[in-house]
């Protein structure tokens, strides 16, 4: 079936149920009932933006939902503004207190964060109930005003049910959109590993701060329907602590991370308890009970389950079945030689190297308290070649690393790449630079699929904003197959190819270390650096690195291997570099470092011929 066949029926499925659903329910008490789920289901989508997607813990979404709900209410009772002024309103001055409270305190880990919410969801309730010019305090706003469509004024549950339906309807469109979109990818890679994602091009902040302030804004939204629905009324205690809770505990149950999953779960509870009434006193305790039930069963939530169940697996089989015609690459495997053994077999002039200074390290060193990791460590590397820094244990190698792609400040020294100074600029502006790198201990995006990891690569090479994003512009969709064709390209360059829809941390290590080889080699990097790739590597994957290598330079990328397999790199490498206790002891082309008496005894221990 075509996507846009299956985009169709979808929404006509969507259409009908929308307007059917009043002439099936016409009590009003249940219509209110569904319209304040919708509410919740909007504030739940916006946390499972900010939770489930970037990872972040924020107990304010009902704060947020409370500005949202306010800020409209003041506006349309106190000036008069139209209802529809004050979704935007509402949604706008939620984002910006997203902002506020996000900018200060995202900059931290994600504990400071969740106690940064609950100090802003304690001032709001103090700002709520003693401004009472313009809050009304305690007795909270009543008589709020509800919407109009030209001279149809919408307070009939049944009415306004259609303004929350299409709302709902919009947000969870735009919010799957985004999911699968540049910078919906940037919020799962710092979910998944912050330090990774700013390696590979995230600037993790920003995308933490835009994160957080969606998310309000969504609260926002939610609130707003919430003040023109319903009684009409709203005051400083709906929008409390164990409210942002219930919020919590609805996203996770739903299943975090998943869209469908928020509504499903703010649905649920919101209904569970009219359903459950019948039980009378002891309702609360069957509610209760059932929701640790279905955390202690499900622990990916409802989504998760209903993921892994045989039947939705083969739907799913079924439904993505042609659209995967479209993700294949053009043109054969590029041709793989085989390891040739020696360096001999292996041409330099097969690389594009012009043996200009590509990268240029001067007096460079770190300290960590009294421990000298780097000390004044000089350093080139010519374009085109393949250098390999090497060294004992704990000799400052992978601190290194850690500088010149910017994840380390240095206590002192200049590191140029190109022409441009980038000591203690942000991982993210290195990487854009030209920069690319491995990690000793892999950090992959472990929960994201193996194409996914790859497609993260190419973040500093696109353009997507938020908005095009969830609007799946047009522009969008273009950069979004450029991006894809290039990560499936580099994915068959690895020799990844069919792995696409793997998870990442499902794969053998072997595999992990060539999927991180590919995410890195996605970024177009004019300078790779590698700490330790052949590490964990049985004989023949080790093989089957050295060509990678070598195909790697041959494509005119400059490479910087930290290795310890001496074999490895005395059969690549070009020029080697030898640190010892974070000093360089030695320096020259691999012939005359296997000879260098003063490695032999610092590192080598044997000459390497003999070992
Ligand atoms: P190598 O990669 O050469 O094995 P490293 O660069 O990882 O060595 O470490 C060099 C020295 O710096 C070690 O003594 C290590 O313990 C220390 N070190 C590295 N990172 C840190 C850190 N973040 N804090 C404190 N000490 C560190
Ligand atoms: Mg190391």
């Amino acid at each position: 079936m075509k996507t846009i066949m299956k985009n169709l029926l979808i929404l006509a499925a969507v259409v009908v149920t929308v307007l059917l659903l009043p002439r099936f329910v016409t009590s009003n008490y249940w219509l209110n009932l569904i319209n304040l789920s919708i509410s919740f289901s909007i504030a739940c989508l916006g946390l499972n933006i900010v939770l489930g997607f970037a990872g972040q813990l924020s107990l304010a979404q009902a704060a947020f939902w409370g500005v949202g709900a306010y800020t409209s209410a003041i506006l349309t009772t106190q000036l008069g503004l139209p209802v529809w002024a004050g979704m935007f309103a509402a949604f706008f001055m939620a984002a910006l207190c997203g902002v506020l409270l996000g900018i200060p305190t995202l900059k931290l880990s994600g504990h400071y964060l969740a106690m940064a919410t609950i100090g802003f969801g304690i001032i709001l309730q103090l700002i709520l109930v003693n401004e009472i010019w313009l809050t009304k305090g305690s007795d909270g706003i009543t008589t709020i005003p509800s919407p109009w469509i030209g001279s149809l004024e919408l307070k009939d549950p049944g009415a306004f049910f259609y303004v929350a339906a299409v709302s709902l309807i919009l947000l969870s469109w735009g919010t799957i959109h985004l999911k699968n979109s540049r910078v919906g990818r940037a919020f799962m890679a710092i979910r998944e590993n912050e330090m990774a994602a700013g390696a590979m091009g995230v600037d993790t902040t920003y995308y933490k701060v835009m994160a957080f302030a969606l998310s309000a804004g969504y609260g926002g939204f939610g609130g707003w329907m919430f003040a023109h629905s319903g009684s009409h009324y709203i005051s400083p205690d709906t929008f409390s602590f164990e409210q942002s809770v219930i919020l919590l505990v609805m996203t996770v149950l739903g299943g975090n991370g998943s869209v469908i999953g928020s509504i499903v779960g703010a649905t649920l509870l919101t209904m569970l308890p009219e359903v459950l009434r019948f039980l009378k006193d002891s309702y609360m305790m069957v509610y209760a009970a059932g929701i640790v039930a279905i955390m202690i069963f499900m622990p990916s939530g409802i989504a998760g389950l209903v993921k892994s169940m045989p039947l939705t697996l083969r739907l799913r089989t079924w439904w993505n079945a042609d659209s995967r015609g479209g993700r294949q690459v053009g043109g054969g495997a590029s041709p793989r030689g085989t390891y040739p053994g020696k360096k001999a077999a292996f041409q330099p002039e097969d690389c594009a190297g012009s043996g200009e200074v590509l990268l240029t390290v001067k007096g460079l060193a770190k300290h960590f308290g009294g421990l000298k990791a780097v000390d004044g460590v000089d350093m080139e590397v010519r374009r085109g070649e393949i250098q390999a820094l090497i060294g004992p244990n704990g000799s400052g190698k992978t601190t290194i690393l850690n500088m010149l792609s910017g994840l380390y400040v240095p206590t002192a020294g200049e590191i140029i790449l190109g022409g441009a100074a980038i000591a203690g600029k942000k991982p993210h502006a290195i990487t854009s630079l030209g920069m690319a790198r491995t990690f000793q201990n892999i950090r992959l995006f472990g929960e994201l699929t193996v194409l996914e990891n790859v497609l993260i690569g190419r973040h500093c090479h696109s353009r997507a904003g938020l908005l095009a994003s969830i609007l799946h512009l047009p522009s969008q969709k273009a950069e979004e197959a450029g991006i894809r064709a290039k990560a499936l390209e580099m994915l068959e360059f690895v020799g990844l190819k069919g792995k696409e829809d793997a998870q990442a941390n499902s794969l053998p290590y072997g595999q992990q270390r060539l999927l991180e080889l590919a995410r890195a080699l996605a970024s177009d990097p004019q300078l790779l650096l590698l700490d330790e790739p052949a590490a964990g590597l049985n004989a023949a994957e080790t093989e089957a690195l050295v060509d990678l290598l070598f195909q790697i330079c041959t494509r005119g990328i400059t490479i910087l291997l930290v290795e310890h397999d001496m074999n490895l790199v005395m059969n690549v490498s070009d020029h080697i570099t030898v640190l010892n206790f974070g000093r360089k002891i030695a320096e020259g082309p691999a012939e005359e470092i296997e000879k260098n008496r003063e490695v032999v005894d610092a590192y080598l221990g044997t000459e390497v011929g003999n070992a």
